[in-house]
């Protein structure tokens, strides 16, 4: 087991004096090679000059195949540097997920950033299959229970056993540069969610709307949140700047706006590359005379030379204020302080929903009117088999008819304005939305499908974002339940009603 090394990134973030660096590697396909020797000699030249106090390190990135974060990370541990691993859950299900979070204990690889991923693309012989047992909430769960529970859960094989704690560092990532308020406000529930369940450091997507970034800021200001918030700061080539203006890079956002100057910037001597690097120099002066506790920088193309101008011109922007000009908003993007909405506004809730919801709680309700019959029929079916089947196949026809059912065997309906997020979600997030939607779509069918979270949020109650303590992560999935009756598992305390009253 590897000696536990200081964690530079964790001692700088937690101290309110410094601004911390981070900067992001992307490995690609492959063990070795030309990209990963260029990673190596940034890291060395990095390591240095001694500002960058870790280097994350992406997992599988753009949903392709790539040298595992572990492997570089521990390459980078070498070096004396602090490795930050993502950490997606695209690719594995919750016992490789946790495996590998014993893997990196063992080698002392403790800082974690906790994401969902995007959705999975080409590999070996097509299109993975994506997984996503646990969302970004639940993994963060786990990661919180391994850092204060010792003991295996109750009905675990093997429950005597004592595990060690384990001193993870874990982060989470929001977008606050969402375009539509549905959109937005989901983003800004789950990261309260993703807090509520053991962040303990946030960093941003990437965007170029200044007002966005300091709406963040407000908001965990609001929320009197004392937890670090890092911001990304891109610096994009010509050409995959334009490739972001296309919406091609989930969840992110290149206006026309900027496009166009970098457009103009590239008709100079050197391409316009100074020019972005001076931007970017520029967005980390602002954002840290907006309280961030860090950036986290990345880029194509950059060798260590770029990266020490860039944060050269930083230091000495430092003392100007230089936020417009490196202000780009979408136009029509809805801010969340401009709407002035500290309590959920009163909304006609649509009719199927009210319908739904009123049927809904006299069945399962326990003070519903049918909920004494609902569960003696309940109690009846599970004692004899054939009654079982028929109750069964009752539930799959009407649910299957209603809301697409694909009989998961444990029931979200309720929590998601009584739509089903195991057919309407592609990742089949039930803690609110992943990052990828754009413009309200959802990022594995752009401009053809709205995301399952935007019509929930137009169909439903609106998320009250402003009780943090009110927000809850839904436990995982028991695929045990798998293609059973999830009214069955209601009654007999099995789906997610029952487990989280276990906890
Ligand atoms: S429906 Fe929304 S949450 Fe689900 S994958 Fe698409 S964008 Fe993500």
């Amino acid at each position: 087991m590897s000696q536990p090394s200081t964690n530079i990134f964790r001692e700088s973030l937690v101290n309110k004096q410094e601004f911390t660096i981070t900067y992001e590697l992307v490995p690609g396909r492959g063990s070795g090679g030309k990209k990963l020797d260029k990673i190596l000699e940034l890291a060395e030249n990095a390591k240095d000059d001694g500002r960058i106090k870790a280097f994350s390190i992406t997992d599988n990135p753009g949903g392709h195949p790539a040298l595992a974060p572990t492997s570089l990370g521990l390459d980078i541990q070498a070096m004396g540097i602090s490795p930050l691993l993502h950490f997606s859950l695209k690719d594995k299900n919750r016992n490789m997920a946790e495996s590998q979070l014993f893997e990196c204990h063992r080698h002392d690889l403790l800082n974690l950033l906790v994401l969902g991923g995007d959705y999975p693309r080409y590999g070996y012989h097509g299109q993975a299959m994506p997984v996503f047992d646990l969302d970004s909430t639940q993994l963060l769960s786990l990661i919180d229970h391994l850092r204060h529970h010792s003991a295996v859960e109750k009905g675990a094989p093997g429950q005597a056993m004592d595990l060690p704690r384990i001193d993870f560092f874990a982060g989470c990532v929001v977008s606050p540069f969402k375009t539509l308020e549905s959109e937005q406000v989901w983003q800004y529930v789950k990261l309260l969610t993703k807090i509520q369940c053991g962040a303990q450091f946030v960093i941003s997507q990437l965007g170029y709307d200044m007002i966005k970034y300091d709406e963040l800021i407000r908001l965990t200001r609001d929320q009197h949140l004392d937890i670090p918030i890092i911001a990304n700061v891109f610096v994009p080539s010509l050409i995959v700047a334009r490739v972001m203006n296309k919406g091609r890079v989930p969840g992110v956002i290149l206006p026309d706006k900027l496009l166009q100057h970098m457009e103009d910037e590239a008709q100079s001597r050197d391409k316009g590359e100074e020019a972005r690097l001076l931007r970017a120099a520029k967005m980390i002066a602002a954002l840290r005379e907006m309280g961030y506790a860090g950036i986290h920088l990345g880029g194509n193309n950059l060798d260590f030379d770029k990266i020490s101008f860039l944060l050269d011109k930083a230091e000495e922007f430092n003392r100007k204020g230089q936020r417009e000009e490196v202000h780009f908003p979408e136009p029509f993007t809805w801010y969340l302080h401009e709407d002035c909405r500290r309590t959920p506004k009163k909304r006609k809730l649509p009719f199927l929903f009210s319908v739904n919801d009123l049927v809904h709680r006299q069945v399962f309700n326990k003070t519903g009117i049918l909920f004494p019959i609902a569960k003696k029929i309940s109690l009846a079916a599970m004692k004899n088999q054939c009654f079982n089947r028929l109750y069964t196949m009752f539930e799959h026809l009407c649910k299957k008819l209603l809301f697409h059912c694909r009989m998961c065997g444990d029931c979200t309906l309720a929590e998601s304005a009584y739509l089903c997020p195991q057919s309407g979600c592609p990742k089949r997030m039930v803690n609110g939305p992943c990052g990828g939607s754009l413009n309200g779509f959802c990022e594995v069918y752009p401009n053809q499908r709205l995301c399952f979270w935007v019509r929930s949020y137009h169909r439903g109650r609106e998320p009250d974002c402003h009780d943090l303590h009110a927000l809850k992560s839904l436990p995982p999935k028991d695929w045990s339940l798998d293609r059973t009756s999830s009214w069955l598992n209601y009654f007999s305390g099995k789906d997610h009603h029952g487990r989280k009253n276990q906890h």
